[in-house]
């Protein structure tokens, strides 16, 4: 048997109870308005005071009324009733949609007060969890360094060989693992960019043009000759769009169209798309995309060098500078990702 609890002691209530109540009232409110109309309408009837087509008039205006008026409070009440249901809905919504710090308050104490409170308390354990597991994630990357600098100087004091060609490649792939996970620890805690107000446009142009020369070529349109500015760390905005760059060279086909690289802006900040036509992305991958070590094929990747960091770190980026990152799956080929920049007012 579980110990009683604070919430255990709290006073209790049903919606059950609550509708078996409210149907009683209605029950007795439609009760009395009958015995009304009795006395109302049916004995001037009787006693020839009014004649029953007057009598049958009254009756179906006041009839229709009554279920009107039932229709109304009905509605109403059930509105107010379901209200914790359609908070916890919208709590849900926020938790599936990553928002992790979300928590929805109690405001009934009946089966919906204790399902808001499961809710919370289910909300916390992710939380929880998911701090459990980025930590883990830091602090193996963190004791990995020191083992790493050893192996380093130990394969300096190796003969100059193809082994030791292979190892310190091995050894140089590990420390770009680690240092992009701590670069992603860096940027969830808001460390590591620092925000200038300025026009993005030449930002994007100056990486757009590095990528000219390579196939299948990339062209790029901004809205007019207008400035677009923004708050952004330049040379985290350069990171990111390098990595969406490499990624749509490295995943076009030799028969793949030019890539597009579009900035445009809109009421609520600036968006810029980067659209290729290599062999994009299945469309149930368009999230997880962005989680730390996913890749959609992971042989086609390995042997491309990636190993599914990048895009959750332009995820980060995006996220400190209060904008985002999604992604539009193409219709069997190519694909679209778009960063959006809040207004910068
Ligand atoms: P990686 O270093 O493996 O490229 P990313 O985080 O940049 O890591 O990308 C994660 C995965 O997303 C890649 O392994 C690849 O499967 C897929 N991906 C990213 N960009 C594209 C693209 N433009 N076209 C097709 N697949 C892509």
């Amino acid at each position: 048997m579980s110990a009683p609890t604070v919430e255990g002691k709290r006073k209790e209530s049903s919606v059950f109870g609550k509708l078996a109540a409210i149907m009683l009232v209605m029950a007795f409110l439609l009760m009395l308005i009958t015995t009304g109309f009795f006395i109302a309408l049916v004995q001037p009837t009787l006693h020839g005071e009014i004649s029953p087509g007057v009598a049958h008039a009254w009756l179906l205006v006041l009839s229709l009324l009554v279920m009107s008026g039932v229709v109304l409070t009905t509605q109403a009440v059930l509105q107010k009733l379901l209200r914790p249901l359609r908070v916890l809905n919208d709590g849900v919504t926020r938790l599936g949609e990553g928002e992790l710090g979300v928590t929805v308050p109690r405001t009934t104490t009946d089966e919906f007060g204790r399902l808001t409170d499961t809710f919370n308390l289910m909300a916390g354990r992710v939380r929880e969890m998911i701090t459990a597991r980025d930590r883990l994630l830091i602090d193996v990357s963190h004791e990995l360094r020191s083992p790493l600098t050893r192996m380093k100087v130990a394969l300096e004091l190796m003969p100059d060989d193809v082994q030791r060609a292979r190892l310190s490649s091995e050894v140089a792939e590990m420390e770009r693992m680690i240092s992009g996970l701590l670069e992603l620890e860096r940027l969830r805690t808001g460390r590591g960019v620092t925000l200038v107000r300025q026009d993005i446009v030449p930002i994007l142009r100056e990486v757009v043009a590095t990528y000219e020369g390579r196939a299948p070529g990339v062209r790029f349109t901004a809205d007019g000759d207008r400035q677009l500015t923004a708050q952004v760390d330049a040379e985290q905005i350069r990171s990111v769009m390098r990595n969406l760059l490499e990624n749509a060279v490295k995943y076009s086909l030799a028969d793949s169209r030019a890539i597009q690289v579009t900035v445009a802006a809109h009421d609520d900040g600036a968006r810029v798309r980067v659209t290729d036509d290599g062999v994009g992305v299945p469309r149930e991958d368009a999230e997880r995309i962005f989680e730390p070590f996913f890749r959609v094929d992971r042989s086609r990747s390995k042997e491309s060098g990636g190993y599914g960091l990048g895009l959750s770190i332009c995820k980060r980026v995006m996220e400190a500078h209060g904008g985002q990152i999604a992604l539009e799956p193409g219709n069997g080929r190519g694909c679209t990702f778009v960063l959006h920049f809040p207004r910068a007012d």
